[in-house]
C-alpha cells in the first residue's frame, strides 16, 4: 500500500518560465485545501541538497500568480547528477518530513526526478515548465504562451523601425533544439521567413525568398531565426551571408535573448499552471508517482517518467506552409 502523504515538497528547476509562480501557488493552495503541509525548496535540486527550504501556506503565496520568474528561484545542479548529491537531498527531505515532491521544470528535471525516485522510493510528479514547449506528453508547457506573446510584441516593435528604414532584420529567438517559438511567433508576427532546427530550408532558398520579397514590392523584411537553426550558421553569420549576396539589403540583427523568459504570465499560462498543479497534488494523494502531468486536447493527461520527453513532440509543419503562403 502506498504510504500516506502528509507533506508535499515543491521546487522549480532548469530554465525559469513565466507561470512558474502560478504553479507554485497552485501546489501550495491545493495542499492547504487537502490539509497537507507544503514545503518549497529553493533553487531546484540544489536547494534539496543544501536543505534550503521554507514552509508554504495558502497565505504565503498571495499575489504571486501575476509575477514572472519563480519566487523559489531556479537552478541547474551539477551535484544532483551524483549519487552523493542525491543522498544528501533524500536525507534533507526525510528530515523535513517530505513524503513526495512536485517537480516543475523541463525534461532534464524529470530525468533527475526519475533517478531520485527510483533510488530513494520518494514519489514525484513532474509539471512541464519551460518556454521552449519541447516536451512530449503535453500540447503546451507553462511559459510558452507568454514567451510567444513577448516575442510577437518585440517583433512588432522591430517591424516599425524596419519599415521606416527599409531594412532586413534577422531576429534570433530561443529554441536550441525546437522551433516552436520561432515558428509560431513568426506566423503571428507575419515574418517573411522562419528558420527552425527541425527543417533545413537552405541558404539558397533564403536568398530566393528575399529576392522574391523585394520583387513583390516589399521594402522591409523580418526573418525569425531559432537559436538552433538547422542551416548551421548563427544569426550574425546569416546576416553577413545575405549582405554579401544581396548587397541592396540594409541588414540588421536583433537577438531577443533572456527578455523572452521574463514578464507577466499570460492568462493561458496561469490557468495551465493552476490546472496542472492541482492535478499533481491530487495524483500524489491518490498514490500516483513518477509521471508528468500534461494537457492534450484540453484534457489533463499523465505520462510515465520512463518516456523520453524529447521524443515525438513534433512541430506543426503546416505552419511553414501557411507562412510561405502569407509572406507572398
Ligand atoms: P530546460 O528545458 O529549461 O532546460 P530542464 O529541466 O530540461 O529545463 P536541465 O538543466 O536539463 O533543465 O535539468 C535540470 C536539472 O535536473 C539539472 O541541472 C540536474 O540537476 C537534473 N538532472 C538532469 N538530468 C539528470 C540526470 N540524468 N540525473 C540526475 N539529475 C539530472
Amino acid at each position: 500500500m502506498a504510504k500516506e502523504i502528509r507533506t508535499i515538497g515543491v521546487m522549480t528547476s532548469g530554465g525559469d518560465a513565466p507561470g512558474m509562480n502560478a504553479a507554485i501557488r497552485a501546489v501550495a493552495r491545493a495542499c492547504a485545501y487537502y490539509n497537507v503541509k507544503c514545503i518549497g525548496f529553493y533553487r531546484g535540486y540544489q536547494g534539496m541538497i543544501e536543505g534550503d527550504y521554507c514552509t508554504m501556506t495558502a497565505r504565503s503565496v498571495r499575489n504571486i500568480i501575476s509575477k514572472g520568474g519563480t519566487i523559489l528561484k531556479s537552478a541547474r545542479s551539477a551535484d544532483f547528477r551524483t549519487v552523493e548529491g542525491r543522498k544528501k537531498a533524500a536525507a534533507n527531505l526525510k528530515e523535513a518530513g517530505v513524503d513526495a515532491m512536485v517537480l516543475i521544470g523541463g525534461d532534464g528535471t524529470f530525468r533527475g526526478g526519475k533517478v531520485f525516485s527510483d533510488e530513494f522510493d520518494i514519489p514525484v510528479i513532474g509539471v512541464p515548465g519551460t518556454i521552449d514547449n519541447d516536451i512530449s506528453g503535453t500540447n503546451f508547457t507553462i511559459g510558452y504562451d507568454t514567451a510567444l506573446n513577448t516575442v510577437v510584441d518585440a517583433i512588432d516593435k522591430i517591424r516599425d523601425t524596419a519599415s521606416s528604414h527599409n531594412r532586413l532584420f534577422f531576429i534570433e529567438v530561443m529554441g536550441r533544439d525546437a522551433g516552436f517559438i520561432a515558428l509560431n511567433s513568426g506566423v503571428g508576427a507575419g515574418a517573411e521567413e522562419i528558420l527552425i532546427p527541425e527543417e533545413d530550408l537552405g541558404l539558397d532558398r533564403l536568398l530566393e525568398s528575399l529576392k522574391r520579397s523585394k520583387r513583390s514590392g516589399k521594402s522591409s523584411s523580418i526573418v525569425v531565426v531559432s537559436e538552433g537553426d538547422k542551416i548551421g550558421k548563427n544569426v550574425y553569420e546569416l546576416a553577413d551571408y545575405v549582405t554579401e549576396n544581396l548587397p541592396d539589403y540594409d541588414v540588421r540583427v536583433t537577438v531577443l535573448g533572456h527578455m523572452q523568459r521574463g514578464g507577466t504570465p499570460s492568462c493561458f499560462d496561469r490557468t495551465l499552471a493552476s490546472r496542472l498543479c492541482v492535478k499533481a497534488v491530487e495524483l500524489l494523494l491518490d498514490g500516483e508517482k513518477n509521471v508528468m502531468v500534461g494537457i492534450v486536447n484540453n484534457r489533463i493527461t499523465f505520462t510515465s517518467f520512463d518516456k523520453d520527453f524529447k521524443e515525438a513532440h513534433e512541430i506543426n509543419k503546416e505552419l511553414l506552409r501557411i507562412s510561405d503562403i502569407l509572406s507572398t
